[in-house]
């Protein structure tokens, strides 16, 4: 009997407690196969190799009811909730990036999601990121044993011949015994607990995309995974308190970054102007808490759309600047935008003035930003007025950006409006809601009931009982009679709307009780899956 609890995921990488009858661990790990599987070896068809076919997988159908269970690529899922699955012979799957990737997700769209993923002979220190980033969990030491054998000294850099033992470069306790073969076994496990720290951070991806630098394959993988956005996408939670590191060019690919532009494009309301003004990002996040902002704020004085232009994002408009990631990026500053980012950006600006026309578009931009509305206006064949010849928080940029605004109207606040559409696809009317709290720890009330809070650390709004009563449909979870009491697991869940991702806001329905709160998994998932929280619970109301 084993067992498998998934505690933190980001992605597809995830932390959990892994139990046998004799053992328990954390995961991610790296343990002896003796110690994880006791008893004899090498069952029959454990050990086929990935890209062997359906009928010479079909002639050698691994063994049932033996842990760990074998699964493959060309075999139907013979997993089952809390098992412990192998996948033979995983290291060669670095030999061809996009087998990896196919084979991958071909195996975790038909296993079960709370199952231990075991790679033996595979998790080097210079690998094991990338195992994890793929949703491996746990690891043997075989690799790196024959790292050892072969002389090699590893590293999370990669590998070096043996004298490299004493030069410094570690000084754990197998580098002051002179003993690579100590050395290496603990290189790979201080790796694990630095990989393990950065998915409890959510941060994962950016320790991937820093690490994967030192090897093509590891890039390759990671930008496949990329092209793979649907799948991606429900893995990646909708939202995080943490900073996300945007240092590299692959940011522009991130699940989460293109989710964010789809959403402004698709689902995004904005307000009821036909002036926009297109302005810079700024260091500090939220924006309206920079000096820059505070003076473009002052200059526009309510009388136009505020749109920021931004990589890797594309366009925030201002309304939605405290909601994850817009308020959390970090991109390195030198004003200089590449030719991808141009590309990717100006797409973005163009796709969303198609579909969202103003009369009237003020760039009061510069470098990078403006080069990408130029070229999104030349796209859409709008005409871009101009109320920036110097720095845009220069004295003459702000008084000229006052002046091409004269005789414009001044244009409801409405915060809101924007954020629902954006979170929940709805164009709700706002008229009768009242706001207090001190930005941007806001409440929202009507008929003096309040109806929404706004969480701090995603800026995403948390609707209340009487919130939910106006937005109509999605975002649900129907549950068992029973009243929950905290949190609702994932075996107590009758249906869910499979749109849900992690961290979404949701409305528990059940016959005896409601309950607002917010998902712990994607909720297409649901069906895969026997153990587990499904929905934090906030509050809950008894029928
Ligand atoms: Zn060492």
């Amino acid at each position: 009997m084993t067992r498998f609890n998934i505690r933190k995921r980001d992605g597809l990488a995830r932390t959990g407690i892994f139990q046998t009858d004799t053992l328990t661990v954390k995961s991610p790990v790296a343990l002896t196969t003796e110690s994880l599987f006791p008893g004899p070896d090498t069952p029959v068809g454990s050990n086929l190799p990935l890209c062997a076919s359906s009928a010479l997988v079909n002639q050698f159908r691994p063994e049932n009811n033996v842990q760990p269970v074998t699964i493959h690529p060309q075999l139907d899922n013979p997993a089952q909730s809390g098992d412990c699955v192998m996948v033979a012979n995983w290291h060669t799957a670095f030999s061809n990036p996009k087998n990896y990737v196919d084979w991958l997700i071909g195996l975790k769209e038909k296993t079960p999601v709370d199952t231990a993923w075991f790679a033996p002979g595979s998790a080097l220190p210079s690998n094991v990121h990338v195992l994890c980033y793929s949703g491996f969990d746990l690891f043997d030491f075989r690799a790196v044993d024959l790292k050892t054998a072969q002389r090699l000294f590893c590293t999370p850099e990669g590998e070096f011949p043996a004298e490299a033992l004493g030069s410094g470069i570690c000084t754990c306790t197998g580098c002051q015994m002179k003993n690579l073969y100590l050395h290496n076994r603990q290189a790979l496990l201080h790796e694990i607990a630095l990989v393990t720290r950065f998915i409890e951070e959510y941060q994962v991806r950016d320790l991937v995309e820093s690490r994967c630098r030192l090897n093509a394959v590891h890039v390759a993988i990671m930008r496949l995974l990329d092209n793979q956005y649907r799948f991606m996408e429900r893995h990646i939670p909708i939202a995080r308190s943490c900073v996300m590191r945007a240092n590299s060019g692959e940011s522009l690919q991130r699940a989460e970054v293109r989710r964010f532009a789809d959403r402004v494009i698709n689902q995004y309301c904005p307000p009821k102007t036909d002036v926009a003004v297109l302005l810079p990002c700024s260091a500090k996040k939220p924006y309206s808490l920079s000096q820059s902002h505070r003076k473009f704020q002052r200059a526009i004085a309510g009388r136009a759309h505020e749109l920021i232009v931004t990589s890797p994002l594309g366009l925030v408009p201002r309304e939605l600047e405290c909601i994850y990631p817009a308020g959390h990026y970090d991109v390195p500053v030198t004003g200089y935008w590449d030719a991808e980012e141009c590309a990717v950006i100006s797409s973005i600006l163009t796709r969303y003035f198609k579909r969202h026309a103003y009369r009237r578009i003020i760039a009061h931009l510069e470098g990078g930003a403006l080069k990408v509305a130029q070229m999104a206006a030349e796209q859409c064949g709008f005409t871009l007025e101009y109320s920036c010849q110097d720095h845009p928080t220069s004295d003459s940029a702000l008084n000229a950006l006052d002046s091409s605004l004269a005789g414009e109207r001044r244009i409801k606040d409405d915060r809101l409006h924007g954020m629902i559409s954006y979170q929940f696809n709805i164009d709700l009317d706002t008229k009768g809601t009242t706001l207090r709290g001190h930005y941007p720890e806001l409440f929202y009330s009507k008929n003096n009931a309040q109806i929404f809070s706004i969480d701090t650390g995603t800026g995403l709004l948390r609707p209340t009982f009487d919130g939910w009563q106006l937005i109509p449909e999605g975002y649900r979870v129907y549950i068992d009679d029973f009243i929950p009491e905290g949190d609702v697991l994932a075996p107590g869940i009758v249906k869910a709307d499979p749109g849900i991702r992690d961290g979404d806001e949701v409305l528990v329905i059940g016959p005896r009780a409601h309950a607002t709160g917010r998902a712990a998994l994607p909720m297409d998932d649901i069906q895969r899956l026997r153990r587990g929280v499904a929905v934090r619970v906030r509050k809950i109301k008894r029928l």
